[in-house]
C-alpha cells in the first residue's frame, strides 16, 4: 500500500548503472576481435591494461601501477612482498571485510585485528600496543566504508614503530586526506573494482605503489611471463630482471575486456564521487533528525565517498534488532546490521573468521559493531528517493521500540 508516510520504496538496491557507452563500444571491439588477453599484442598495438595501469597511476599519483583479477589478490600479492617470515603478524583494522584477514592468511602472515574508534577507524592507541605486544611491523588499513582514519595519526605512529602501511583501498577510490588521493599514503594501496565498489568491472584489482621492488614481484605474481615490457606503469627492467624467474606465478592477470570497460569509468569518477555524496547527504540529514539514530562522525580532513552509509540504532536492544530490519525490509529497504550473530550478506565481523585465531577480545569493537547498521547507497537512486529510505529506517525503528 502507498498511503501518507508509510509508503513502500519501489527501487531495488541491487540496480547497478550501466556501464558508459565508451566502455560498452572498446569492449565490442575487444570482443570481435577475440584479442581478451593482455599479452596478445600485434606490433604497434598498446593493450588496454597497460592504459589502465598508467592511467590509474597517475589518478592516485603513484609510479606503479599492476591490474590483477581482485582486490583481495593485490592485497595478497602486495603482503607477499612485504612478509619476511612465515607466519609474520600483521595488524589490520578489526572492522573490516573477509579478503583482509584472507589475504594476509593467503601471504602467510598472521592477522592481529586491531581495534575501532568512534569514527569507526582504526584506534591509534591500540595499534601502537598491538603492534608492540605482537612486534608486528606491516599493517594494512582498511578505510572501511569509506571511512578515512586520521592519517596524520597513522602515519605517525607507524613512523616511530617502523610500520610498514599497505591500505585497503576498496572503498576509497576517488577519496581525499587533506587534498591528497587516498592510496598515496602507504607503501602500497590496493583497490577494488568488483561491481559494488566505485568502478566496475565485475571483478578486478588495482596495487599501485613507489617502491620498484614490491612493483616488479606483483607484476611477476600476477603471470607476466616474459612480456612485463609491454607494461606502461612498471619499474625499470633492473628491477623486472632481478626477480623474474625468481619468484612465482600466481596467475592473477587482470585481462584486456575488464580493463578497457574501466578506463571510460575513471573519467566518472569525480561526477559519481559528487551523486553519491549528495544521497549520503540527503540520507545522513534525515537520519540525524530521527530519534535514537546516531551516524558516526568523519574527520574534517577526509573527503570520503559516501557510497553506503552506517548509524547506530542505540537505545534498541540487540535482540530488537531482527524485528527492526524486518519491517525495514517489509517496506523495501535492505538493511543490513554488523551486530548480527550469524553472518550475512556481505556484512561479516571478526568473529565469523574462525581461522583468525586471536587472543585479543576487541570489546570496544565488539560494542561499536552490536549496534552498527549499513545501508547501501546506489547511483541509480536520486535525494528524494534517500529521504524515503530515512522516513523508512526511522519510522520502523520507532513501531519497533514500541512494539
Ligand atoms: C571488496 C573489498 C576488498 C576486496 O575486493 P575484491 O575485489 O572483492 O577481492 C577488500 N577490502 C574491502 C574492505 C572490500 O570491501
Amino acid at each position: 500500500m502507498a498511503i501518507g508516510n508509510m509508503r513502500e520504496f519501489q527501487k531495488s538496491f541491487t540496480e547497478q548503472q550501466p556501464l558508459p557507452a565508451a566502455s560498452i563500444e572498446r569492449a565490442g571491439e575487444i570482443m570481435g576481435s577475440g584479442k581478451l588477453h593482455r599479452y596478445n599484442t600485434g606490433p604497434g598495438e598498446t593493450d588496454d591494461a597497460a592504459l589502465l595501469e598508467k592511467e590509474f597511476a597517475n589518478y592516485v599519483g603513484r609510479r606503479y601501477c599492476v591490474a590483477c583479477t581482485s582486490g583481495g589478490f593485490a592485497l595478497h600479492i602486495a603482503l607477499r612482498a612485504l612478509i619476511r617470515s612465515p607466519g609474520a603478524p600483521v595488524l589490520c583494522n578489526a572492522f573490516t571485510l573477509s579478503p583482509v584477514p584472507g589475504a594476509i592468511h593467503n601471504a602467510g602472515g598472521t592477522a592481529i585485528p586491531v581495534e575501532t574508534d568512534a569514527s569507526l577507524t582504526i584506534d591509534c592507541d591500540d595499534l601502537r600496543e598491538a603492534a608492540e605486544a605482537y612486534g608486528a611491523r606491516l599493517l594494512v588499513l582498511t578505510h572501511m566504508r569509506g571511512h578515512i582514519a586520521d592519517m596524520d595519526a597513522v602515519m605517525a605512529v607507524s613512523a616511530e614503530l617502523g610500520i610498514t602501511l599497505v591500505e585497503d583501498c576498496a572503498h576509497t577510490m576517488g577519496a581525499y586526506w587533506r587534498g591528497q588521493p587516498s592510496g598515496s599514503h602507504g607503501m602500497a594501496a590496493c583497490f577494488s573494482t568488483q561491481s559494488n565498489k566505485h568502478i566496475n568491472s565485475g571483478e578486478g584489482g588495482l596495487l599501485v605503489t613507489d617502491d620498484p621492488d614490491l612493483a616488479a614481484r606483483a607484476i611477476v605474481n600476477t603471470g607476466s611471463y616474459m612480456f612485463y615490457d609491454t607494461h606502461l606503469a612498471a619499474p625499470a627492467a633492473e628491477h623486472m630482471h632481478a626477480v623474474s624467474g625468481e619468484i612465482p606465478n600466481y596467475s592473477g592477470r587482470m585481462d584486456r575486456l575488464r580493463a578497457a570497460v574501466l578506463r571510460p569509468q575513471l573519467e566518472e569518477l569525480e561526477a559519481r564521487r559528487a551523486h553519491w555524496n549528495r544521497l549520503y547527504r540527503s540520507l545522513s540529514q534525515r537520519l540525524s533528525e530521527a530519534d535514537g539514530i546516531e551516524l558516526p562522525r568523519r574527520h574534517a580532513a577526509a573527503e570520503f565517498i559516501g557510497s553506503s552509509l552506517q548509524f547506530w540504532a542505540r537505545g534498541l536492544p540487540q535482540d530488537r534488532f531482527p524485528d527492526f530490519l524486518e519491517r525495514c525490509a517489509r517496506r523495501g529497504v535492505p538493511v543490513a546490521w554488523f551486530g548480527n550473530p550469524e553472518p550475512e550478506g556481505y556484512t561479516s565481523s571478526f568473529r565469523h573468521w574462525r581461522y583468525v585465531t586471536t587472543d585479543r577480545a576487541l570489546p570496544r569493537t565488539q560494542e561499536l559493531l552490536a549496534r552498527l547498521c549499513d545501508v547501501r547507497l546506489p547511483l541509480t537512486f536520486n535525494e528524494e528517493d534517500c529521504v524515503l529510505i530515512g522516513d523508512i529506517i526511522d519510522q520502523s525503528l520507532q513501531a519497533t521500540r514500541h512494539a
